[in-house]
């Protein structure tokens, strides 16, 4: 059975899930399949208070969903909560705006009569989801598709089956269709398949480069629409003129949060000379009061990683860097913990010349870049394969602005956290995927805008 739950803080395996059956697969295409032709029939104004309601359960139940979540990948407890929230916030959102924003529009033409553009959905989505947001990785795209009018698949990753499953019961427990959303314990060659078959229309998944480009070549085989949502290695971007005491407090936190297994955690530091110093300095600190220990307990403010095979992975590249000439600032410690613990730690000195300059590291550990200038800075961020967030610090906003949208990725936030909210677009550039979730740019990924011209 490949999707199980082991317990990253304890490494207790806590629960295997069967495989997905062929009837099971081919159930949830023929039920999917049968409600989207009923949604084509409905407007959206029943799954409006549907999804309200699934906000409500979610909000409702939190501590037990927040707690499914930490058995399976290991998060804190209390940021377990903020994502069952966020979900809840998302499914409001949606719930109050898709109907206006699913509205026909109006075009201005010069053929004879009155154009229109109609909204409608277009079939069952196959999503493909990863580990790191449980939740929120199908709510960004459950949501705005549940309005639409377009059933979904899910494909969850093998180490959050309960994460999975709970989900699934959330929907189910609401007046939602059933088949608004089916999990399937499904293998590559199932989602394969599934995205072949003529039912399925559109095709969404968040991941590593690797999956997304396997996934992309099914569904482009197979001329299905597709989103990407990949990795980052997202800069921060410190200028000459900015408070350090303030972005000294931010930069720890953008590394750490989630175990630094956030695609737009802050992964590469790029700091102005003058100011270098001192912020490795204070990101030392800030890093060494971090406390690893059980993510249920609210004293711990340093998860565990994921897996054995993540922090094994994070280690290789950290070896790796070091032996190409980076510098160990701080960290790269054992944790005398039997769970996934990664030490928090600083890397400097990292020239173009080692992997770690390009390598995504999807753990908590920072990069750290002197540059003596705000154009290097600039040039130093794009200087990747990847394009999807990043942050820019700057005493004078208007400044650090200019400097944003210099920036070669999808999203760049200017003097502050990256924050993901459902009215604003997610997504990114270059090897970072391409298509927008969430906010009216989500909504449309897989809507039929058919035109209608009346004479
Ligand atoms: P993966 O891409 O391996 O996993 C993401 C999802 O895709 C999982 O459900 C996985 O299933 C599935 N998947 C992968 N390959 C295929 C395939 N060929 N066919 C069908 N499904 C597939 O990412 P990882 O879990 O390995 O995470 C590691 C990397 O992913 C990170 O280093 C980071 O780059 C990236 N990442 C990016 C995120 C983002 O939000 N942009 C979030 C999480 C990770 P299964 O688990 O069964 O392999």
């Amino acid at each position: 059975m490949a999707y199980k739950t082991v317990n990253p803080y304890t490494n207790e395996v806590v629960k295997e899930y069967p495989d997905a059956t062929a009837d099971q697969v081919e159930n949830a295409l023929t039920e999917t399949h049968k409600l989207f032709k009923k949604w084509e029939q409905e407007g959206p104004e029943t799954r409006a208070d549907q999804l309200h309601e699934i906000a409500s359960l979610m909000r409702e139940d939190s501590d037990h969903l927040a707690t499914v979540m930490v058995t399976d990948m290991g998060k804190l407890f209390r940021e377990a909560k903020g994502e069952v929230e966020l979900c809840a916030i998302i499914a409001d959102y949606f719930a109050d705006h898709g109907a206006d924003l699913l509205k026909p529009t109006k075009l201005d033409t010069i053929a004879t009569g009155s154009a229109q553009v109609q909204k409608h959905p277009t079939g069952t989505i196959m999503m493909v989801e990863p580990w790191n947001f449980p939740y929120y990785q199908i709510m960004r795209v459950f949501a705005p598709n549940f309005m639409v009018g377009n059933p979904m698949i899910l494909k969850h990753a093998s180490n959050t089956p309960g994460s999975a499953a709970a989900f699934e019961d959330v929907v189910k427990k609401s007046s939602a269709p059933d088949a608004s959303l089916v999990n399937l314990f499904a293998n590559y060659d199932q989602v394969s398949d599934i995205i072949a078959d003529s039912r399925v229309q559109g095709v969404a998944l968040t991941g590593s480069e690797r999956g997304g480009r396997s996934v992309a070549e099914a569904a482009g085989k197979n001329l299905k629409k597709n989103t990407m949502e990949l990795g980052g290695t997202d800069c921060f971007i410190v200028l000459d003129d900015t408070d350090i005491d303030t972005v000294s407090e931010i930069a720890w936190r953008a590394r750490l949060y989630n175990a630094g297994q956030v695609c737009t955690s802050s992964k590469r530091f790029i700091v102005a000379a003058n100011l270098y110093d001192q912020f490795v300095e204070k990101l030392k600190e800030n890093f060494a009061k971090v406390k690893p220990g059980d993510p249920m307990d609210n004293a711990t403010t340093l998860a565990p990683m994921n897996t054995k095979r993540a922090k094994e992975k994070l280690q290789s590249q950290v070896d790796e860097a070091i032996e190409k000439g980076a510098k160990v600032a701080y960290g790269n410690e054992p944790i005398d913990l039997p769970g996934q613990f990664f030490q928090p730690t600083i890397l400097t000195d990292i020239k173009p010349d080692n992997p770690a300059y390009y390598e995504e590291m999807f753990g908590p550990v920072a990069a750290v870049y002197k540059v003596n200038s705000e154009q290097e800075a600039i040039d130093l961020a794009n200087d990747s394969d990847l394009g999807l967030g990043g942050i820019v610090f700057s005493g004078d906003s208007k400044r650090g602005e200019k400097v944003a949208s210099q920036i070669e990725t999808g999203m760049v936030f200017v003097n502050n956290f990256m924050v993901s909210l459902p009215e604003l677009p997610f997504g990114g550039v270059k090897s970072s995927g391409y298509g927008r979730e969430m906010s009216n740019l989500g909504l449309n990924a897989f809507v039929n805008e058919q035109l209608i011209v009346t004479a």
